[in-house]
């Protein structure tokens, strides 16, 4: 799996002083290098709420404390002017499944109908726990399985290209041979708040493996390109509350 962040917002500070010019935020926005343009945006939107330009209180004064208290008062709208952008590729379909339900992230994904998947994705996704077990057996078991379901998926692009059917035809109809570990490319956008609400639900013991550790890389990621507006999220994925 390879998940790379591609686009992500900027804020055009020049415009920004023109707005709030000779407030204390304003005289130092941009400026502060530690602080990224998302992180800042969240905090100019906060700030925007109750025109507190002036950084009085030494608790809220930073970039960090001002997310820090966002976050716990729950005001996670002003999380929501951020986005970023991820080109991810080689994740199973099942992932996808489970990606796609987060209704607040935007998607552009491979397509099966027009995309030659043998051409794309030769070899399947590996399972994590496939690959933590001392011996390759189930590995090499679900390899093979994959190459016989991609003769069946040649095949029966073959078959019915011979009856006269267009190639997106056939392809549509052939990927039915193909398995949950055949893999996917696509790109997702998320704002800030989106990509906390999955954090949430994926970055999470509770979570299938594959997509815990998806989630882990975006947050790792938005520690970079957001670290005050995901500083909440521990260093281990969030454990499950034990059952009573
Ligand atoms: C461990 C785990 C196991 C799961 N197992 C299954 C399973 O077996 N079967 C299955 O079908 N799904 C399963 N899911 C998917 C789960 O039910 C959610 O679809 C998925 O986590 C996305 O969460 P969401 O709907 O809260 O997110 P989003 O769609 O991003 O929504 C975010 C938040 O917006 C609000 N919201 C969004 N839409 C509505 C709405 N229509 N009405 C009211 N409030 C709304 C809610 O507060 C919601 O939490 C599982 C998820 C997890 C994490």
């Amino acid at each position: 799996m390879r998940v790379t962040p591609i686009a992500h917002t900027l804020v055009d500070w020049e415009a920004v002083r023109g707005v709030l010019g000779g407030t204390a935020f304003a005289d130092q926005a941009g400026e502060e290098f530690d602080v990224t343009d998302a992180d800042h945006l969240a905090e100019l939107a906060g700030r925007a709420c109750y025109k507190a330009w002036g950084r009085k209180r030494p608790a809220t004064a930073t970039t960090a404390g001002y997310l820090d208290n966002i976050l716990d008062q729950g005001h996670y709208s002003v999380l929501e002017h951020s986005s970023v952008t991820f080109y991810v590729e080689g994740v199973s379909r099942a992932l996808l499944v489970e990606l796609e339900r987060h209704r607040f992230l935007s998607f552009s994904v491979e397509s099966q109908r027009y995309v030659d998947q043998e051409v794309s994705h030769p070899v399947p996704t590996l399972p994590p726990l496939f690959d933590a077990l001392p011996e390759r057996t189930l590995w090499e078991a679900l390899e093979g399985h994959y190459q016989r379901s991609l003769d069946l998926y040649r095949a029966a692009v073959a078959e019915t290209a011979r009856h006269g059917y267009s190639v997106k035809e056939s392809r549509e109809a052939a990927r039915s041979f193909l398995p949950n570990s055949t893999p996917v490319d696509l790109i997702v956008t998320g704002n800030l708040r989106a990509w906390r609400d999955v954090l949430a639900k994926r970055y999470h013991s509770a979570a299938d493996a594959e997509i815990r550790g998806f989630a882990a890389i975006v947050l790792g990621h938005l520690r970079e390109l957001a670290p005050f507006s995901v500083q909440d999220f521990p260093t281990t994925p969030i454990a499950e509350a034990a059952h009573a």
